[in-house]
């Protein structure tokens, strides 16, 4: 055999046992089978098999079942981003004549896809207000066949009555999907909302389907994007990864396992970053600079009394939130003062993501983005805080001298 055939096929086995901490990296597209039956007979639906680099490989198949024990589902699987995972569950479950209905508050590029490919292929969508039950109550028609969730919303923070939207929808016999990027898993259980009923012995009140940005604090690291979907429902899982195998939208094994080294520390960063933001939020609070703080936590800002029925628990008694919160700059600042702040900031960069170790800043104009009235909120200008892993008295101090600087 010559040299370049004999470095491919080489004679040398590693032993097959190995254990350690981490999963090793399985890097594949070719998954080999030792005969023509096996590979005739492989079963691609499911994990039991190997078949295709694309549908799975020992590293992507083990932080999907993680995935799926931290939201609380039995199912996952794994997208390119957090983005793409709300794409997926669009395109995998929407046909022409469907309708969506979004919450207006949601990340905002599930608003984009509904109005570009979703309105491209015939399916329209609405937006509803998530603190009004009665308003979505409303808009549910005959064609509509999925409503997304969000808990807290997108930027401006407002915690729903996630347990009565859900209760909704599962009388008019809607799907419900919720992006659970926010309570990453750990806020509260997306699958069990009212884990009294459970104990009763009464089904378990749960969305139909969550999908996860894990680029924000699975990954932890502000270095990886990808996104997850998960569920209780065999039906689900099967549309979902049949959808899966024909969009073709897999992850790399490298960032498979940056997000596997990651999620052991991601409870206690989760606490660490939810500790600051409180410190800094309430501190924000009694600033004049801010007329309003947006933080769940906060008793007054909007939905605070949903955050409490599902985020604390006798674990959790202080109950927990994810380390993001928003200020509303009081009215009489131009948004060339907002943004001269947010340019004095040096410790918070300015940046879109969050859930990282660095924490970032970025102003908002929401009179824009929104659809439905925010009467609930302060007028003025939005800034959104996400806090990172860097000292809290460091980051108060960063933002008290940004004030003066732009003579806030
Ligand atoms: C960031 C984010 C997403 C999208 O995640 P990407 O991986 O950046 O595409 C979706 N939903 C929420 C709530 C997010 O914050």
């Amino acid at each position: 055999m010559s040299r370049s055939t004999d470095l491919i096929h080489h004679a040398y086995q590693p032993p097959a046992e190995f254990e350690a901490p981490q999963v090793g990296v399985f890097k594949a597209s070719t998954v080999i089978f030792p005969n023509v039956a096996a590979m005739r007979t492989r079963e691609w639906m499911d994990k039991s098999a190997y078949t295709y680099g694309l549908h799975g490989t020992p590293t992507t198949f083990t932080l999907e079942e993680r995935l799926a024990t931290l939201e609380g589902g039995t199912h996952c699987l794994l997208t390119p981003s957090g983005l793409a995972a709300i794409a997926h569950v669009d395109f995998a479950l929407l046909k022409t004549g469907d309708e969506v209905l979004i919450p207006d508050n949601a990340y905002a590029p599930n608003k984009s896809l509904a109005e570009g490919e979703l309105a491209q292929f015939g399916i329209t969508h609405q937006v509803y207000d998530a603190l009004d039950v009665n308003d979505l109550a409303a808009r549910i028609t005959p064609r509509t066949r999925l409503v997304w969730l969000e808990a807290a919303g997108s930027v401006t923070m407002e915690f729903p009555d996630l347990v009565a939207l859900v209760q909704l929808c599962k009388a008019r016999g809607v799907l419900c999907a919720l992006d659970n990027t926010w309570g990453a898993g750990l806020a509260f259980n997306a699958f069990d909302l009212m884990p009294e009923q459970g104990a009763q012995g009464q089904p378990s009140l749960g969305v139909d389907l969550t999908i996860h940005a894990l680029t924000k604090y699975p990954s932890g690291g502000g270095d990886v994007l990808m996104g997850s979907i998960v569920t209780r429902s065999d039906e689900l899982a099967r549309v979902l990864k049949l959808s899966h195998m024909r969009l073709g939208t897999g992850v790399g094994a490298n960032d498979a396992e940056a997000v596997l080294r990651s999620l052991p520390s991601l409870p206690l960063r989760y606490k660490a970053q939810d500790t600051a933001a409180r410190t800094l939020a309430a501190w924000c609070a009694s600033q004049p600079a801010f007329s309003q703080v947006l933080h769940p936590a906060l008793p007054s800002s909007p939905g605070h009394a949903h955050w409490q029925q599902l985020c604390v628990t006798p674990q959790e008694p202080d109950g927990l939130a994810a380390g993001i919160f928003s200020a509303v700059m009081d009215e009489r600042f131009t948004s060339q003062q907002v943004d001269a702040f947010c340019d004095a900031l040096q410790l918070f960069k300015i940046g879109y993501s969050w859930g990282g170790p660095m924490s970032l800043v970025m102003p908002y104009n929401m009179a824009s983005s929104r659809v439905r009235s925010v009467s609930h909120m302060q007028r003025g200008r939005v800034v959104r805080f996400c806090i990172g892993l860097e000292n809290v008295i460091d980051l108060q101090n960063d933002i008290a001298r940004a004030l003066k600087v732009a003579h806030l």
